[in-house]
């Protein structure tokens, strides 16, 4: 029996960090044992935002690329690609454009809340409303059953299943409705507290040697109830305590949280040891990273095969498609 198809994409905004290895790309890598995978890196997504400036997005295809290789991602068992390099996703796009009410898109929760949050940029453009309806173009175009997201996106796959609902109302049953797959969500705080991002300049990337990764952590926010030495903390209100729960076994968890709790260990202890289970956990990254990040030739050459065969799968989607619609003209 065929395995169920899913598709999920990341933004080439850059090196990959911690935060999204433990919220998204892990995950990938264990789903490849039971779906037929799809992984894009959806380039034209990184316009919505970054349409002044788009010179780095080249580069990061290939640093984005790198991590997903390094971390496990495997091209003889998913389908790797980039977005723009399947330009069906645009077609549909502009298909699925008529048939959506742009009130739908409107009230999506992210639409105002990232307006706000990115007020130096002017986001009033169409391609940023429209940011979730490529979205679900990229989806649907491969008739994925189901998305893995975080909790954040799960108003995007729902605004995907009614635009699914509407045209298979219209045209005829093309689509399946993409099931959302949740993602367990794990805190990954930056070594400032906040949430891991690039932009707040608090992210450990998995490309970052281990001697910079310890440096990281180093100075990283604590319990900032616990002054000194001799103070006892709280783990529960310390970030450092959350990367424990991501990284380390139960053991040095509990050692940490007792040590804490008693002032029996200090800080720079607990975040060493943090760092040497992190590490650990990367130990495999770190040492295949390398050699694709030295090699962008062949990283492209796998990203060129992955976009030919979801092409394949592209195509034939969308003469589905244009059939359905009746706008499939002689050749
Ligand atoms: S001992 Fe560990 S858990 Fe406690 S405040 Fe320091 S870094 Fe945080």
């Amino acid at each position: 029996m065929a395995r169920p198809r899913i598709l999920s994409g990341m933004r080439p905004t850059g090196p990959l960090h911690l935060g999204n290895l433990m919220g998204a790309l892990d995950n990938w890598v264990r789903l490849q044992d039971s779906y037929d995978c799809f992984f894009t890196i959806v380039d034209w997504h990184s316009l919505t935002t970054d349409y002044a400036d788009p010179r780095a997005i080249g580069q990061n295809i290939v640093e984005v690329a790198a991590d997903w290789l390094a971390a496990g991602l495997d091209p003889a068992r998913s389908v790797l690609f980039v977005q723009s390099q399947v330009p069906e996703h645009a077609e549909l796009h502009l298909l699925l454009s008529m048939v959506t009410p742009v009130p739908w898109l409107e009230r999506v929760p992210t639409y105002k809340e990232q307006q706000q949050q990115l007020a130096d940029r002017d986001l009033s453009t169409y391609g940023f409303l429209g940011y979730p309806l490529l979205q679900t173009a990229d989806i649907i175009v491969y008739k994925a059953d189901a998305v893995p997201v975080g909790e954040d996106q799960v108003p995007h796959i729902e605004l995907s299943r009614e635009i699914v609902r509407r045209f298979n109302h219209l045209y005829g049953p093309v689509f399946p409705e993409p099931k959302t797959l949740l993602t367990e969500a794990k805190r990954i705080p930056g070594t400032d507290g906040r949430k891991m991002s690039k932009s707040y300049h608090n992210a450990i990337y998995l490309k970052d040697p281990p001697e910079v990764a310890r440096e990281k952590i180093r100075p990283m926010v604590t319990d900032p109830a616990r002054m000194r030495r001799t103070d006892p903390g709280n783990p529960d209100v310390c970030p450092v305590f959350d990367l424990h729960k991501a990284f380390s076994p139960q053991a040095t968890q509990e050692w940490s949280a007792a040590g804490c709790r008693s002032a029996g260990i200090g800080c720079l202890d607990c975040k060493g040891r943090l760092t040497d289970h992190m590490l650990e956990r990367l130990a495999t990254i770190h040492a295949r990273r390398p050699e694709f990040a030295a090699r962008p030739d062949t990283v492209w050459d796998i990203l060129r095969e992955g976009s030919r065969k979801a092409r394949e799968v592209a195509g034939a989607t969308m003469e589905h498609v244009r059939a359905a619609m009746k706008i499939a003209y002689p050749k």
